[in-house]
């Protein structure tokens, strides 16, 4: 049995802001299967600290825990066993997990996560009596000093680590006025150390200090050792190049089957779809058409392409091709998508948020497109191949490594194709692969046997996590 510590700020069910919060949620419960017994390392902000039951036990008290006493409480929820620190001076505030309700940042969060990050290393050191982790593996920067203070620790060399990237873009900068505060070497403030342009980086500590890196897909791995993605720490990536590897997430199927969901018509096989199809015509007011029913379900930011979309969408309206956007985000994309669903019969707009119609929209929709310029793995276009909505994606990160493109070669005799790819990230070639898109979908036989391949490519959790295990014994037992 392995024992794994994960550092995690965030993790589902529990709190969530993004993706990050679902791989930790889910790892737990994956890892079980390998042998792997996986222990949760969270901070105790008020939503955990209610979802405790009156269980909680206190296993350790931390008297002197960056600026007041905390203690670490130890609870199961849901199927995880969660290590919880209670610090009220850090953790114990209303509004976001990391910003006031005015949405500016704590001016503390350097402080509050190297708070969770030290805890990490104490358990590491030997905190509790029966319990000691073999591996520590943090997440994003409010993880990243833990591989430094343990380094610095008397678990150095006894307990390795592994840092995931879920988001390059969160740095974890402070000033380096509190390299006192932080409990960090003013030896390591150096650009080979921790040191960022004159600030503390939080994330490149755990680039330098982590044993090993990975990241939530291969191709976002390569990716960011590119200035074009690396966000300013492409150089220390392109270091540790040999340490960092990419795996996938996976989509949760009690949330994501079409078997079984319960906001749609369920359905076993992509004729299913029909009925779902029609009632989201339905729902949307949209006319019957001979093109294929094009589906968007995303954040509306420049991330995401789709001024892209906007501009490629003759391709798709002249094939007689539909859209339905279920969306939120930036003003001028808001404001471009619902004067577009005005102009033309065929588009439909939904501003807003909208689990269930999430759900509806993906079983309702022949295709799903992802246009995005960067695409760390993506969830959509799993829960596409998963309803047999045929993803068009970009060729990039977890995008270019989740859907199989349909090339002559891969629509030859037995066609294994999954979705469409295009490259570059252009209103040209999105177009052309639109057209592409509707030539496929006016070749009905073909059409259904992508979908069957879509709908049996697997996106669980179960290689994830056999990746994840493989990373795990491999650290410790280097092949
Ligand atoms: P990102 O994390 O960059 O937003 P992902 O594809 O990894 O992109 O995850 C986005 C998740 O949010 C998916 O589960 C998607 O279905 C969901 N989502 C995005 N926008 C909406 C919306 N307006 N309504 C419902 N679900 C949405």
């Amino acid at each position: 049995m392995i024992r794994v510590l994960s550092v995690t700020p965030e993790a589902v069910p529990l709190v969530k802001t993004g993706g990050l919060a679902d791989v930790a949620g889910a790892l737990p419960a994956a890892l079980a299967a390998h042998e792997i017994e996986m222990r949760l390392l969270m901070p105790g902000y008020p939503a955990v600290m209610q979802a405790l039951s009156d269980e909680a036990e206190t296993v350790a008290r931390l008297p002197d825990c960056f600026g007041g006493s905390a203690r670490l409480l130890a609870a199961r929820h849901d199927r995880l066993s969660l290590l919880v620190v209670d610090a009220p001076h850090l953790f114990d505030r209303g509004a976001g997990l990391y910003a006031s309700d005015s949405g500016k940042d704590w001016p503390d969060n350097p402080e509050r996560f190297a708070a969770l990050s030290w805890v990490a290393s104490e358990i590491a050191s030997g905190l509790l009596q029966d319990w000691r982790p073999d591996i520590v593996h943090g997440h994003d920067w409010q993880a990243g000093l833990a591989p430094y203070y343990i380094a610095q620790s008397e678990a150095a060399g006894r307990v390795r680590s592994v840092l995931t990237i879920h988001n390059i873009a969160f740095q974890g900068l402070a000033p380096a006025s509190k390299l006192g505060a932080l409990h960090l070497r003013k030896a390591d403030f150096t650009p080979e150390g921790f040191e960022y342009w004159g600030q503390i980086s939080a994330l490149k500590a755990g680039l330098i200090y982590a044993d090993r890196l990975t990241t939530v897909s291969p191709s976002y791995a390569e990716e960011l050792t590119t200035p074009e993605f690396g966000m300013g720490l492409d150089g220390v990536l392109r270091q540790r190049a040999a340490a960092l590897c990419g795996i996938l997430n996976g989509i949760d199927r009690r949330v994501w089957s079409p078997e079984t969901d319960p906001h749609i018509r369920p359905y076993k096989t992509p004729r299913g779809k029909a009925a779902n199809k029609d009632a989201l015509q339905q729902e949307f007011g949209l006319p019957m058409a001979d093109g294929p029913l094009c589906a968007v379900i995303s954040r509306l930011t420049d991330q995401k392409g789709l001024d892209l979309l906007l501009d490629a969408m003759p391709a798709l309206l002249e094939r007689d091709g539909q859209l339905v956007v279920l969306g939120t985000g930036e003003a001028a994309l808001e404001g471009a998508f619902r004067r577009a669903a005005e102009k033309h019969a065929n588009i439909a707009v939904h501003i807003g948020y909208d689990e269930p119609l999430s759900h509806r929209i993906m079983a309702g929709a022949d295709a799903i497109l992802v246009p995005s310029r960067f695409e760390p793995c993506g969830l959509t276009q799993l829960y596409g191949l998963r309803y047999g909505a045929l993803p068009l994606v970009a060729l990039t990160g977890g995008l270019a490594d989740t859907v199989i493109p349909a090339t002559p070669a891969t629509l030859a005799r037995v066609p294994v194709a999954t979705g469409v790819q295009f490259h570059p990230v252009s209103a040209q070639a999105l177009a052309n692969a639109l057209g592409k898109l509707c030539d496929l979908y006016a070749r009905p036989k073909l059409w259904l046997k992508l979908q069957r391949n879509a709908m049996a490519h697997p996106v669980g959790w179960d290689q994830s996590a056999a990746a994840y295990a493989a990373l795990y014994r491999d650290m410790l037992n280097p092949s």
